[in-house]
């Protein structure tokens, strides 16, 4: 394969290396690495359309991780823009502490409809990690009303990502991500990542998933049940590497949270609005009723933030019925933006009319089956994914599974020759993950396994020159 053809090329209407230039001197960025403060500016983008990024170059690029997990119906909607554009001009701010929208009440209805069981009441927020920071504290205030203020830890999981608000960022369990910095460490209760293709050595994924259901319950009676508040986690832990939960996981969670009363909420920032195939995933695709669902990203595919808490009927009914003058003080300058509300109408508007969910159950099975065909690579310990979200896990050993040395590189380094070639992947360490918008066709698909199967071809190559990995080390 080569490099970008000429007809995937053209003009740009940005100045890149003004942009670069205005960034390194004054833009810090989320997860900036501190070293390269000021020398390195990330790669400038100058628009998009469909599944389509243009970069500063002008180079057409197929954009595998749908902007952050988020652009799910894809970019230049014009009926999205029509609605920000149209609401800006009607109503472009509306405070929420005093007053109420038509978009946000309707938003509130549609969302309600959508949620599985009694999760009738939205809460809306910025973003993800407003979204699990106000589910987080609502937890904690019913618990306080409840006259048990003692019950306020969290459980979550190791590799888990919920966001970066202080308490979001307690709870997730990617270590890196805490690097020199401080956490509610007191409150948070990490159990381990259920990660089936790191499993102990010898076990099978049924005895993984006792493993990992035996501990939980081992954890909640050393700490007892009456000091955990809630569990939270991702139904699939995106960022954490796309893992997929053993099967039977998800139940067998809920039916520990609910026997020992522990409030289940759900993250799904990244799973809700099609990715799965459903608005939401917790009931239909793995069975459970959360008590709260955060959500996010999807909700708006990315044109603007927005996020939210939908909470449960009879949660809601108990902080009704408590006295007078209590008052939820949790909420946003932006919780309900009239523009934000706008956008995710017109979102969900195109999700309905264009059948996108039944698009991404249709195409889910040729869409992984195209990249699980990566495993035959030496490079490619895994491939592993469910709906439109997947990760190709890279490994210096295939039998032992064992991680490269040259681990954080991997992932950037095979990113690095996909975007040469037309293709962004989202690098995690040794691990590239892709969530495409939702409309992305099979002729893409094709596109983008052919591009990711050179990539790696080339980053094999490259190690091998470098003498730090080998055909044999993957067989060995
Ligand atoms: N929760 C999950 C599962 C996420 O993946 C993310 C972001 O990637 C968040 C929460 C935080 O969302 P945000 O970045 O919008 O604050």
């Amino acid at each position: 394969m080569k490099s970008m053809s000429p007809s995937n090329v053209t003009e740009p209407t940005v100045d890149a290396l003004a942009v670069a230039d205005s960034a390194k001197r004054h833009l810090m960025q989320p997860w900036d690495m501190v070293d390269q403060l000021g020398d390195e500016a990330r790669p400038v983008l100058d628009r998009a359309e469909g599944v389509y990024l243009y970069d500063g170059e002008g180079n057409r690029l197929i954009d595998g991780p749908g902007g952050m997990w988020c652009v799910n119906v894809g970019y230049r909607r014009q009926e999205i823009a029509d609605a920000i554009s149209h609401q800006a001009m009607q109503l472009g701010y509306n405070s929420p502490w005093f007053s109420t929208s038509a978009p946000a009440a309707e938003l509130a209805q549609r969302i309600a409809e959508k949620t599985p069981g009694d999760l009738n009441r939205i809460f809306f927020t910025t973003g993800g990690s407003t979204a699990v920071d106000t589910a987080l504290r609502f937890v904690h205030f019913l618990n306080n009303l409840r006259g048990r203020p003692e019950k306020k830890m969290i459980l979550s999981r190791g590799d888990a990502y919920h966001g970066s608000t202080y308490l979001s960022a307690s709870c997730s369990g990617k270590m890196r991500d805490k690097d020199h910095l401080d956490t509610a460490r007191e409150l948070v209760i990490h159990l381990s990542s259920p990660n089936p293709y790191r499993r102990p050595e010898g076990m099978t994924e049924a005895d993984f998933c006792d493993h990992l259901v035996d501990e939980m319950e081992a954890k909640i009676e050393e700490i007892g049940a009456d000091k955990i508040a809630c569990f939270i986690g991702e139904p699939i832990l995106a960022s954490g590497g796309v893992i997929i939960p053993p099967e039977g996981y998800h139940k067998r969670v809920e039916a520990l949270c609910r026997k020992h009363d522990i409030l289940m909420i759900a993250d799904e920032v990244v799973t809700a609005f099609g990715r799965l195939g459903h608005w939401f995933a917790s009931k239909e695709v793995f069975g459970v009723q959360p008590d709260l669902i955060t959500f996010a990203k999807g909700v708006t595919s990315g044109y603007v933030p927005l996020g939210g808490v939908a909470i449960s009927e009879k949660l809601f009914s108990e902080i009704e019925r408590s006295e007078d003058g209590v008052m939820f003080a949790n909420g946003y300058t932006y919780s309900g933006h009239p523009i934000a509300c706008a956008a995710a109408l017109a979102n969900m508007d195109v999700i309905e009319r264009e059948d996108l969910l039944a698009h991404v159950r249709d195409i889910e099975p040729y869409f992984l089956g195209r990249l699980k065909e990566l495993e035959d690579l030496p490079l490619v310990g895994e491939v592993r994914g469910r709906g439109l979200m997947a990760c190709v896990e890279a490994v210096a050993s295939k039998t032992k599974r064992t991680p490269l040395a040259l681990d954080k590189k991997v992932g950037e380094r095979i990113d690095r020759h996909t975007e040469a070639m037309g293709l962004v992947v989202r690098p995690m360490y040794n691990m590239c993950v892709m969530s495409p918008p939702l409309v992305i066709e099979r002729p893409q698909i094709d596109v983008m396994v052919e591009i990711l199967r050179e990539g790696v071809l080339r980053t094999q190559k490259d190690l091998e020159a470098e003498g730090v990995w080998s055909p044999a080390d993957a067989a060995a």
